[in-house]
């Protein structure tokens, strides 16, 4: 059975809650312990998938296809533990499971309430695959103290009460605000934000406390003192240049100790972080620095791209050099010239996206690309884009778009090289869609195979012929251009198993572009780099290298 760590936050939010509980999951790791990471998420939508990314940031995918917050890419960049389905829960699921299991009558006439349904629901989500790791943290999402929260506390309370002493803990993160006119660190919030937690019955047992200042042993006593928590068990967070940092930092202040001794697990077995040590070299050791221009719609939100982001500072750590990212709007090219805008940069990337505003700059961009020779990696509808392009550009069509712009305005403008795709084969089974199906949930999510043509491109970066990766769309390239593009030199070098729906493309003739239907950036991990990343950067240092 697992040990439990319930993680959750308090004073303010973004206090990198999510980033604190992948590094504690790393740190066990690097003790010898098996982990697995989970999120609570107290909104009312059933999973973030129909969420804007200005609103909520990356929506990341899991193997088995769910749509989850992007904190489960943290969790994986830092563990290497595929996330499921069942480590990403809302209150929107929870509630939407207990109203079907109230239909379908397996309440039997109960009157049916938050406790105990709804909480029994949350424990039962909570127990899933406990026999098969040492220890699973769980991350309550928001502050304590929120409305929609409450069940979750009330239920992780149920659930700790409810197992033998010892097996769970609970750790929460504050912050301590620092006051330059009396040049002070606050504890004040700190000391509210615990009792708050008490009120409804949780005790924690770690306090992890943000703070931009080293914070004072006389402080430090008087947290412990005020919110019963040991002092050792007290424990700073600063800030850090980098979050790959996150693990050896947190070990320093004795995050990982600390909880360990909370457990009561004595001697703690040494810890091995040497692939750390290695991550924290390969980022400060560089030699030399790339710029890579990000063409995209969302950038006033980084974290719309989070992954991505990531996933070059992986490929830079790869080369050891700095990948300096650069957003440019895509609609800045209605009014800028492209020339003017990208020259300079070493590398392109279009990312995914939905939704035609922004398209014809994405386009621009991939034709600036292949035709200047600049390393471009074209990011699901990035794919599409440069698909578009060459063949409005190279094959001739001269309508060429994609029937998602049309469905969009409701009318007919474009030849649909890019289509909407009804039906598809998962595993051994066939999945049908209708056009007006619902929005949530309802795309080609989740890994699938692809085969890589011999000799391609792709398959010497991937060094294999078979891949298997993380899509999220529900409009595909229409294989009956391949021939009349393929005889322009754009190679379709990767497809589904079946043969039918192309995954990745490549211009014969360019020293690196390459454009995938799926989302690599999903798997790339700063300990091993996603090979499309590590390769493209390589690509971007030969760029720079030649200016
Ligand atoms: N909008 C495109 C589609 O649905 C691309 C999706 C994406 O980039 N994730 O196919």
């Amino acid at each position: 059975m697992a040990r439990y760590v319930f993680i959750t936050g308090g004073v303010v939010s973004s206090l990198g809650k999510g980033l604190a509980s992948a590094a504690l999951g790393a740190l066990l790791q690097a003790r010898g312990f098996s982990v697995r990471l989970r999120k609570l998420d107290p909104y009312l939508n059933v999973d973030p998938g129909t969420m804007s990314p200005f609103e909520h940031g990356e929506v990341f995918v899991t193997d088995d296809g769910a749509e989850t917050d992007l904190d489960l890419g943290h969790y994986e960049r830092f563990t290497g533990v595929a996330c499921r389905k069942t480590d990403s829960v809302s209150s929107g699921r929870i509630y939407s499971n207990v109203l079907e299991k109230e239909r379908r009558g397996d309440y039997l006439g109960k009157t049916i309430q938050v406790i105990p349904h709804v909480t029994n629901e949350i424990k039962d989500f909570l127990r899933v695959g406990d026999e098969e790791v040492d220890f699973m943290l769980c991350e309550i999402g928001g502050t304590v103290g929120d409305i929609e929260g409450l069940p979750f506390f009330e239920a992780i309370r149920q659930f700790a009460h409810e197992k033998p002493r010892g097996e769970c803990i609970f750790m929460h993160l504050t912050l301590l605000p620092y006051l330059a006119a009396s040049g002070e660190l606050k504890t004040k919030p700190t000391q509210h934000s615990v009792k708050e937690l008490q009120s409804i019955g949780l005790a924690p047992d770690v306090l992890v406390c943000r703070s931009e200042h080293p914070i004072p042993e006389r402080e430090r006593e008087k947290i412990a003192l005020f919110c019963n928590v040991r002092k050792e068990h007290v424990v700073a967070a600063y800030d850090l240049k980098s979050i790959y940092e996150a693990p050896l930092a947190y070990h320093r202040e004795g995050l990982d100790q600390a909880v360990l001794d909370a457990f009561g697990i004595s001697p703690a077995p040494k810890p091995n972080l040497d692939k750390w040590l290695d991550v924290q070299d390969r980022i400060y050791n560089t030699d030399g620095e790339v710029n890579v221009a990000i063409v995209g719609k969302y950038i006033q939100l980084e974290d719309a791209y989070k992954s991505i982001k990531e996933a070059l500072t992986h490929g830079g750590m790869a080369n050891r050099v700095k990948v300096n990212v650069q957003w440019v709007d895509a609609e800045d090219f209605d009014r800028e010239d492209v020339g003017e805008r990208l020259s300079g940069y070493h590398a392109i990337l279009v990312p995914g996206g939905f939704g035609e505003r922004g398209t014809e700059g994405k386009i621009k961009a991939a034709q600036f690309a292949r035709e200047r020779n600049v390393p471009y990696l074209g990011i699901c509808l990035g794919m599409q884009m440069a698909v578009i392009e060459a063949a409005r550009n190279v094959a001739g069509v001269a309508k060429a778009g994609s029937e998602e712009f049309d469905h969009e305005k409701g009318e007919k403008r474009f030849e649909p090289v890019v289509y909407h795709l009804k039906e598809w084969v998962q595993g051994n089974h066939k999945v049908s869609r209708k056009a007006d199906d619902d929005k949530g949930g309802t795309m080609r999510l989740g890994a699938y195979t692809a085969n890589l043509k011999e000799g391609s491109k792709v398959a010497e970066v991937y060094g294999a012929t078979t891949i298997e990766e993380r899509h999220r769309h529900r409009y595909e390239v229409d294989l009956k251009y391949k021939d009349k593009l393929e005889s322009c030199g754009l190679v379709f070098s990767g497809m589904s198993p079946d043969g039918r729906l192309p995954e990745i493309v490549e211009w014969k003739d360019h020293p690196w572009f390459i454009g995938v239907q799926y989302h690599p950036e999903l798997k790339s991990k700063p300990f091993a780099p996603h090979p499309l990343f590590a390769d493209f950067i390589r690509a971007a240092v030969d760029t720079s290298r030649l200016v």
